[in-house]
């Protein structure tokens, strides 16, 4: 470990294109739960590339990748030198915050958590946290247009 999670700036830096595709991701799985990532180059903290992934439980409460899927991303992610720099599930009929399902499984410390709620079908609520030996911090969400991440 070079950084520690306290180095790391309390804000999640995602693009419209990004955030519009969580979003548009959340709302096609509703009633269940979509989940996936977006990787970035490691130490870079930049959400690039976006990956939307099965809910290998299809269910309305809980989300977990389908192990063979999350074996071929993390693989291709080791293989760009990437890490998963978000992590993002829907919540579809509660708020946008880790239930406590979500902080006991959340691994990787270095992520940004992102939890999108569809309860509201008119206006979705975004929201980023950090999770932490089981300590949730939220953080801020910052969109920007795409030139604007490329040039960071
Ligand atoms: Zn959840």
């Amino acid at each position: 470990m070079t950084t520690g999670v306290g180095s790391v700036a309390a804000m999640v830096v995602l693009t419209q294109a990004t955030y519009d595709a969580i979003v548009a991701h959340a709302r096609r799985d509703h009633p269940d739960e979509a989940c996936g990532i977006v990787a970035g180059p490691a130490g870079s903290d930049r959400a690039v590339r976006f990956v939307a992934m099965a809910n290998a439980e299809r269910s309305p409460t809980f989300y977990r990748f389908d192990s063979a899927e999350q074996l071929r991303v993390w693989r291709e992610m080791d293989n760009r030198d990437e890490v998963p720099v978000v992590i993002y599930h829907s919540h579809t009929a509660t708020e946008a915050y880790p239930s406590r399902t979500d902080i006991a499984y959340a691994a990787e410390p270095e992520a940004h958590y992102v939890l999108v709620s569809t309860a509201d079908p008119e206006r979705e609520s975004f929201r980023s946290f950090r999770i932490v030996d089981g300590q949730v911090s939220e953080e801020e969400v910052r969109v920007i247009a795409s030139a604007e991440l490329t040039a960071r």
